[in-house]
């Protein structure tokens, strides 16, 4: 990225030429740019000659002094010269000597005495940094004298030592100013320059009765992707990701990094926060089109808050917090989307570190409790799964669903140990209902990107099995595509042991990842279950009939089965029955339920699986 330095940002205006290089310095210029043409005198000319032009051209520093092929020889410091003929002797001694002469009769002996020096000679295309190396090494003898500048070995001009140094400690300030207001990693401006920005705008916006829109954005699962990618990999993403929010924004935007995953973006002179809305509408759209980052496609989504100044707040740290707030209620509605910050948005930071250590408390607490939904199978005519879904009893909120804290279970790291104790409890419950003699089901649990990544996962899993006494084939791992879209050795193995160990593999939310479909027959994968989103008025909606149908199509080449999510009405039953989906699960047959629940609807024929015949119409 090849990023030009703003000239409003900068204090000095010579600065806002200089261009940045790709990692991040400032371009270093070569010596041309400061070529001064000044006509050299020739190693034949008489000391005599030389006194003239000093005196006639006053900005004269040194002179430059040739061989008859143009070659530099010398050069002559404008003051000493001067100085040296001033002494007696010195112009009957040496003034109608020629300077080769002089060169010739006095080099060992005179030539500290004779104002005359062998000059660093560089050619035009040496870079301003690499002359200012060669003057430190002369002890900064040819500081004064300039440097000589040769152009295919031809002497070209002279460059003054003051022009050199007026450039490096310009460049030498913006690169300093750079540092301090720029993100190293992504080039655009940082936390410091936006407060600058920020604060400079809403005093513009309160004088002309104008509003400006603070748009916060958090890069959704950035950790997991960091974590399990690698940092380089991260690195290269938050590039991408900076380049994309920069091409989005209005030229008069401000697309700053906060730091980490935090981006965002200032926008003056709006006319409304409808403006705010559109863009991030845009945003979301383009960061969802796949990346392709060091070989590697991947897609991600942002959640954004948004904050206006001065209707928000006229304050503007807070507006800050209040834009982070908005957006932090985007992760925990699902990701992927913006809001506006109003005053039902739950408070501020505090509250959010405040549900992470509440999270943290409680898996000590036994805070959480597994719900069971049943699968039904059109074939066999009965249930023959069930998945296992996750809910926080919260001490003061009540009930939650994990919309509201898988998300950041993740992000935090803590969906390890809470994915650990929900398979342990799932296969504990499993256990109990067997003793109970209740008919074996298949025991469906999600797990999560980090989770499958530990690399300890597949020991983890083991051991949980041993110690439970859970036969390994009732298990089934629902894994999203993104989990398997990574590292597809790595994947595939850690899917071969898991598959060797016993446990069935399912592929959940299908049809929403970006990923290639070309992997589907390397994984031992065995069921697909069609997202939610594709059964939802299914019967109105001809576009997503389509998209089931050729789900059940891929699936069958591939000889996997195939489960519909989320079936709510009997219209949508009979359709994902006729496009002969294998099962499915949904409000429509039952909710989630608690485990106690779960068995008595299971095993209580009449309301169960009465309910069930009665769904199941023959077509
Ligand atoms: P999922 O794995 O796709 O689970 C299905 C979700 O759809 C469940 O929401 C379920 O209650 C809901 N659902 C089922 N049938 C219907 C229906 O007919 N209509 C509607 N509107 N919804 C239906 P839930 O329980 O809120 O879970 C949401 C997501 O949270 C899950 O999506 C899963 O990704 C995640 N999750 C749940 N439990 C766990 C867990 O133990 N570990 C991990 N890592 N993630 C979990
Ligand atoms: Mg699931
Ligand atoms: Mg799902």
């Amino acid at each position: 990225m090849q990023t030009k330095l703003h000239a409003k940002a900068l204090n000095f205006s010579s600065i806002a030429s200089l261009s940045l290089t790709e990692d991040g310095g400032l371009a270093c210029p070569s010596v041309a740019q400061l070529l001064r043409p000044v006509e050299p005198s020739l190693v034949s000319a008489s000391c005599y000659d030389i006194l003239p032009r000093f005196h006639d051209e006053a900005d004269l520093l040194s002179l430059p002094v040739v061989d008859p092929q143009g070659k530099p020889v010398a050069i002559i410091d404008r003051h000493q010269y001067m100085e040296f003929f001033a002494r007696p002797f010195s112009k009957e001694v040496f003034g109608k000597r020629s300077l080769r002469q002089i060169q010739d009769e006095y080099r060992d002996a005179m030539l500290g005495a004779f104002p005359i020096a062998t000059p660093i000679v560089v050619d035009i295309a040496t870079s301003i940094d690499d002359v200012a190396r060669m003057i430190i090494d002369t002890d900064m003898r040819h500081m004064v004298n300039g440097i000589v500048i040769t152009r295919e070995e031809r002497y070209a001009g002279v460059v003054h030592g003051h022009d050199l140094l007026h450039e490096i400690t310009q460049r030498k300030q913006a690169e300093l100013y750079y540092l301090a207001h720029y993100d190293a990693l992504t080039k655009i401006p940082n936390r410091m320059l936006f407060s600058d920005r920020l604060n400079q705008a809403c005093r513009e916006a309160l004088r002309n009765g104008r509003e400006v829109a603070l748009l916060f954005i958090d890069v959704d699962r950035f950790k997991q992707i960091n974590d399990s990618l690698g940092h380089r990999f991260g690195d290269a993403l938050l590039k991408a990701i900076a380049g994309r929010l920069v091409g989005c924004a209005r030229e008069c935007d401000t697309v700053v990094r906060l730091g980490g995953d935090e981006f965002a973006i200032l926008m003056e002179f709006i006319q409304s926060s409808e403006d705010a809305e559109v863009l991030a509408r845009r945003l979301l759209e383009t960061i969802q089109q796949p990346f392709l980052i060091l070989d590697r496609e991947l897609s991600i989504s942002i959640s954004i808050g948004i904050a206006i100044y001065p209707r928000d707040d006229n304050q503007v740290d807070i507006l800050l917090s209040k834009a982070d707030a908005a957006m932090y209620e985007v992760k925990v509605s699902g990701r992927n989307g913006f809001r506006l910050f109003s005053e039902s948005t739950t408070s501020f930071s505090s509250e959010r570190s405040s549900l992470e250590a509440e999270l943290k408390q409680a898996l000590a607490n036994d805070e959480f409790v597994l719900f069971y939904q049943p699968q039904f199978d059109f074939v066999k005519q009965r249930v023959v799964g069930m998945e296992a879904l996750i809910r926080w009893n919260h001490p003061q909120r009540g009930m939650l669903s994990p919309g509201s804290f898988i998300g950041l279970a993740e992000e935090s790291g803590l969906i390890v140990p809470i994915g650990d104790w929900v398979l342990a409890e799932a296969c504990r419950q499993h256990r109990a209902w067997q003793q109970q003699g209740m008919p074996s089901l298949r025991l469906a649990v999600n797990i999560s990107s980090l989770q499958f990544r530990q690399p300890d996962f597949l020991q983890r899993v083991t051991r949980l099995l041993s110690e439970t006494g859970v036969d390994p084939s009732v298990l089934e791992f629902e894994l999203t595509e993104s989990v398997i879209m990574h590292d597809a050795s790595l994947v595939l193995d850690m899917l071969g042991e898991l598959k060797a160990l016993g446990v069935h593999l399912s592929l959940d939310d299908f049809g929403t990842g970006f990923s290639s479909l070309g992997y589907l027959n390397r994984y031992p994968i065995e069921r697909l279950k069609i997202d939610q989103s594709f059964i939802r008025n299914l019967d109105r909606m001809p576009i997503n009939q389509s998209i089931v149908r050729s789900i059940v199509a891929l699936a069958k080449s591939l000889s996997l089965q195939v489960i519909a999510e989320g079936v709510e009405t009997q219209a949508e039953l009979e359709l994902v029955r006729k496009f002969e989906c294998d099962e499915l699960q949904g409000y429509l047959l039952a909710r989630p339920m608690p485990a106690a629940d779960f068995a008595a609807w299971l095993l209580d024929g009449n309301a169960g699986m009465l309910s069930v015949e009665r769904l199941i119409k023959p077509l």
